[in-house]
Formats: C-alpha cells, sequence, structure tokens
C-alpha cells in the first residue's frame, strides 16, 4: 500500500480558474472594483475604531483606460498593501483578505459591507489581461511595492518610488482576444451593469458641467464650463436608507434610476429590512400589471453589499414575486456561485420565505389603511396575488385578509363579506354556497343579467389563471362550489323555495328544445329552458362547467 498526498500545483490550477471559475469573463471589473471598494471600507472601518491614524478624506476609485498601451487601470485610495501582503493576499491563490478582515474585527466590522469571500476574485483579471500589475502602498509608513504577474505562477515583487500616495492600482495589459474592455462604452456598459450603486464614488472619464452665473451677471454673460469628475455610481441608493428617511417621492425617483426606460409609475412599494436570521435589505415595487404576464425586462436584480449579481431571480425568490420589480441584497447570497447552488442554499430559501411574507403583511396593511384606494389597483395587482395564492400555501392562508372578489357591478367582497352577503340565497341543497362567476363581462353578459335579476351577486374574475385560483379555493375551503353563470348546472345547485311554474306545457317545452337543438346544431352545448316566471328569455344554452374551465385553462 501507498499513501501520500495529490500534488495539486499552481501550474494546473492557474489554467482552470482563468477557464471556468466564472462563466462570464465581463465580472473581472466587477470583482477588481469589489477590491478596490473593500480596500476603501477597510480603510474607513481602522480609521472609524481608531487603529489606523490617517485621514480618510474623500476617496473614490478611478477606472482608466489607455486604449494605445491597451491597459486597463482601477486605482482606489484605500488601504493599499505592504510587501509582505502583497504575499500573503495575492500570491496564495484562495486566501480571503476580506475573510481574514471580518474575522479579526468581528463584531466591529459585520456591518462594514465588506464584499470579497473566497480569495479567488482577483485572479479572475486573468481572464482577459495577459499581464497583470499591482502598485501599492499601504496607510502604514512602509515603501509602495509593484507586483507583475503574466498569469504563469511566477511573478516579480519589488520596492518601487514611483508610487508616493496611498492605496492600489491595478493595471490589466489587455489580451488580444479581450479588446472589447479597451473600449469606452463596453466598459461604462459595465460599470453601469454591476457598479451602479457601490458604495464608494467611481470615477470613469469627466464631463463638462455649466457653471452658474454670478448674481448680476451681464445679460449676454456666457455660462463657464468646467470638466468634472463622471462619477457613475449612486454611493447611497435608496435601499441603504431607513424607511423613516424616505418620503414616497424617494421611492419613485429611486424606482426610476433602477429601470431608467421604465415610463410608469409603480402602485406601490414594499420596503424589506432585515438582521435577523439573516441580513436583507431591499425595495419592491407593484408595477402595474393588469393581465399582462410579460416580465422579460425590468426584472428584480439581487444584490450583494450594492454589488449586482444578477436578475435571474428564479429560485431565489417565489416565482409569483418574479412579477414584481425592484432590488433584494444581502450579504447572504454568494456572490460566484452557480445557480443551482443558490436554489439549494439554505439562507436562500429562508429568503424566499420572508419575501413571501413580508408581501403578505403589506397587503394587508394596504387595504386596512384604504380600501377604497387598494379597490382602485386591485385590477394591477391581483395577477401578483392570485398566483400567489395557487402557488405559495404560507401566502394562501392568508389571503383572506387582502384577496378580492370584485363582481360584475364593481363590488369587492373579501371573503368573509362574500360568503355572508351569498349565504341566504346561493346555497344549494346540501348546504354549499354556490359562488357563481362571469370570465368575460361583455361576452357572458346575457347570462349575467338573468343571475343578477334573481339577485345572485355574480363575481367577475377575468385572470388568466383563474381556473386554477378556483380549483385551489375549491380544494381549500369547506363546502362551497364555483360555477360558471353559462354553466348547465347553474339552477340545480340554487336552493329554491318555491317550485317553479313555467308557462310552458310538457309537450311545449321538448319541442321548443328541440328546435333550438337543431338549430344550433353542437353537441357541446346543452340547451336549458328557463324557469320563465323569473327571467325574459325563454331557454338558455349552456355548457357544463368542467368544459368552460378547460377552456381557460
Ligand atoms: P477576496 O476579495 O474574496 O478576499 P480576492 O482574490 O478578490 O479575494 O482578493 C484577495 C485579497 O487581496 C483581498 O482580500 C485583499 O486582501 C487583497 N487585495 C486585492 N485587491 C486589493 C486592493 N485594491 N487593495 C488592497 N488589497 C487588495
Ligand atoms: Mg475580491
Amino acid at each position: 500500500m501507498t499513501k501520500g498526498n495529490i500534488n495539486v500545483s499552481v501550474e494546473n490550477i492557474f489554467p482552470l480558474i482563468k477557464k471556468f471559475l466564472y462563466s462570464d469573463h465581463e465580472i473581472f471589473l466587477r470583482e477588481l472594483i469589489s477590491n478596490a471598494t473593500d480596500a476603501t471600507l477597510k480603510l474607513k472601518h481602522l480609521t472609524s475604531i481608531g487603529e489606523a491614524k490617517v485621514e480618510y478624506g474623500n476617496p473614490k476609485i478611478e477606472v482608466k483606460i489607455d486604449k494605445e498601451n491597451k491597459k486597463l487601470h482601477i486605482i482606489d485610495q484605500g488601504i493599499g498593501m505592504t510587501g509582505e501582503e502583497v504575499e500573503k493576499y495575492i500570491n496564495q491563490v484562495a486566501f480571503s483578505g476580506a475573510e481574514e478582515f471580518l474575522e479579526k474585527y468581528k463584531d466591529s466590522a459585520k456591518d462594514s459591507g465588506i464584499i470579497g469571500h473566497f480569495g479567488l476574485g482577483f485572479y479572475s483579471a486573468f481572464m482577459v489581461a495577459e499581464k497583470v500589475e499591482i502598485i501599492s502602498k499601504s496607510y502604514k509608513d512602509e515603501p509602495a511595492v509593484h507586483w507583475v504577474c503574466d498569469g504563469s505562477p511566477e511573478f516579480t515583487l519589488e520596492e518601487t518610488t514611483a508610487k508616493t500616495d496611498r492605496g492600489t492600482e491595478i493595471i490589466l495589459h489587455i489580451a488580444e482576444d479581450s479588446t472589447e474592455f479597451l473600449e469606452d462604452f463596453r466598459i461604462r456598459e459595465l460599470l453601469t451593469k454591476y457598479n451602479k450603486f457601490m458604495p464608494v464614488p467611481i470615477k470613469f472619464g469627466t464631463k463638462k458641467e455649466t457653471l452658474p452665473l454670478p448674481e448680476g451677471a451681464a445679460e449676454d454673460a456666457v455660462a463657464e464650463t468646467v470638466d468634472v469628475d463622471n462619477i457613475i455610481n449612486n454611493p447611497t441608493p435608496a435601499w441603504t436608507k431607513a424607511p423613516s428617511e424616505l418620503k414616497d417621492e424617494d421611492y419613485k425617483s429611486f424606482y426610476h434610476e433602477l429601470y431608467p426606460m421604465q415610463f410608469e409609475e409603480p402602485l406601490f412599494n414594499i420596503h424589506l429590512n432585515v438582521d435577523y436570521p439573516f441580513n436583507l435589505t431591499g425595495i419592491l415595487y407593484f408595477p402595474k400589471l393588469s393581465n399582462n404576464l410579460n416580465i422579460e425586462k425590468d426584472k428584480i436584480q439581487l444584490y450583494q453589499n450594492q454589488v449586482f449579481v444578477t436578475d435571474e431571480v428564479k429560485g431565489i425568490v417565489p416565482d409569483f414575486l418574479m412579477l414584481l420589480r425592484g432590488v433584494i441584497d444581502s450579504p447572504d447570497i454568494p456572490l460566484n456561485v452557480s445557480r443551482s447552488y443558490l436554489q439549494a442554499d439554505g439562507a436562500v430559501k429562508k429568503i424566499s420565505s420572508y419575501i413571501t411574507k413580508k408581501v403578505a403583511d403589506k397587503m394587508v396593511s394596504l387595504i386596512n389603511e384604504n380600501r377604497e384606494d387598494y379597490e382602485k389597483k386591485w385590477n394591477d395587482i391581483k395577477i401578483v396575488i392570485e398566483y400567489g395564492m395557487i402557488s405559495e400555501e404560507k401566502f394562501f392562508e392568508k389571503s383572506d385578509k387582502f384577496a378580492l372578489y370584485p363582481t360584475s357591478e364593481g363590488k369587492y367582497f373579501l371573503w368573509n363579506e362574500l360568503e355572508e352577503k351569498i349565504k341566504p340565497i346561493q346555497t344549494d341543497k346540501d348546504g354549499n354556497l354556490v359562488i357563481l362567476y362571469a370570465t368575460n363581462a361583455d361576452e357572458q353578459h346575457s347570462y349575467i343579467q338573468p343571475a343578477k335579476d334573481k339577485g345572485y351577486e355574480v363575481l367577475l374574475l377575468d385572470s388568466p389563471i383563474v381556473p386554477h385560483l378556483i380549483q385551489k379555493l375549491e380544494t381549500s375551503k369547506e363546502k362551497i362550489q364555483f360555477a360558471r353563470v353559462d354553466a348547465d348546472h347553474i339552477n340545480n345547485l340554487i336552493k329554491k323555495d318555491e317550485p317553479v311554474i313555467s308557462k310552458l306545457n310538457e309537450t311545449e317545452k321538448e319541442s321548443l328544445k328541440k328546435t333550438v337543438e337543431e338549430s344550433i346544431n353542437d353537441k357541446k352545448f346543452t340547451v336549458q329552458l328557463e324557469d320563465l316566471d323569473s327571467t325574459d328569455a325563454p331557454f338558455t344554452i349552456t355548457q357544463p362547467e368542467f368544459m368552460r374551465r378547460m377552456k381557460d385553462m
């Protein structure tokens, strides 16, 4: 028998990291800016607890393209690294300085917003660069250092006098196959996608700004324009603030900041804010949806400490909430892992059920605060609520408090109100409540009217998932039965105190029925002779309830 250690050499691992660690090459920039942000936040923390005795100032991160020399620079004013630290943090693949920092400053730093996790982010630079340089000067009084590596496991590290100010500059020598990352528009696109709400200001180029004219300036005075930093991000997006700091207007303007191409106003928002048993913040918006299930664009965005992770949130938020918009930010959502991992992740499951509960609570408070307004919005939100009711048991259980059942006349009932209202006359001989509904007010008008004339309430349930909703209600609630107004068993369902006296005798009835049947000549329909005393129509053409529903499914 032989025993030994499997020899994992860096030569073998390096190409693997380059190729497979991230499926998307473009995320290198997100990773490097995350590191620059961490370096800045660490300095902020160390100065705040008095461990770093330097001026924190107003640090920013700069991204610069040097197209001519095929270089991309990422420059920060954070804590920097000493030579020893470069050896420790950079030369050791998969050693995370971020985790070490959080471990060391446990309690005080737990809300510092540090992003890093796995100690692999830095190496994503080699997905797009053939050579990477680090020039860094620590906040500690030590010489600056210069590290160079061409993607092989060999590197050089030496002291340098070239950098005198604190912080780190990463220089990527962009590889032949990645020159897209030397294009202005491409970098701008990436910064907007991943870094739009990161907590440290990010400069990309400059822009012109017109200075206001001085007081009392001559009429023909020309305003002066100056170059100012072009900051691409909003370091304090609405979801990072306390709900008490925000007005309705702030929520709306953040919505448009999030979806610049979306011109419609959201109906309302839900501010999420938990710190136990997991951390999560965010704002969800109910858009005006109507019966529109098109959710291809403007999806919910997932962030980790203000870094964009993905807008493919399937499996993370419950399906029905994918109809909403907004952001969810949680440090517990891992940045770098695959979708299937995310779905199996315990933290993610808890997040999902928390959000469901929070949305249900919000609905209850909305309807209680202003029932009239809620009713007005119902048509635009019902699809989300109904979808939630059929797909999430916990949501269904609470839905009696906020799910509305509108009638064809524009009244809105909560479930128990509806029961109370129809109990006296819409009960069949077995004591089941019979709930009449229509799915299309115009098409089924000739059935709705006679039912109304008889004093029945007719619900108008017209969203595309109504057949499923009805099924859910019938299987979950006791002694109820739905019947579409044009279904054939309606008259049998409802208890009648007095027998109906028809104006036609049996022979006349038979022949009328036969004549109508022959003229419609379609076996799918049933001709039903009406109780002629209570309606003008001598007969109605109906279909079995199950066929009505099948068509809708
Ligand atoms: P992680 O961010 O998950 O810790 P990375 O591979 O992205 O891992 O980075 C490794 C470590 O290198 C960081 O934790 C940090 O200690 C150090 N580092 C990387 N970039 C910088 C930077 N711009 N300034 C200071 N330290 C940095
Ligand atoms: Mg990192």
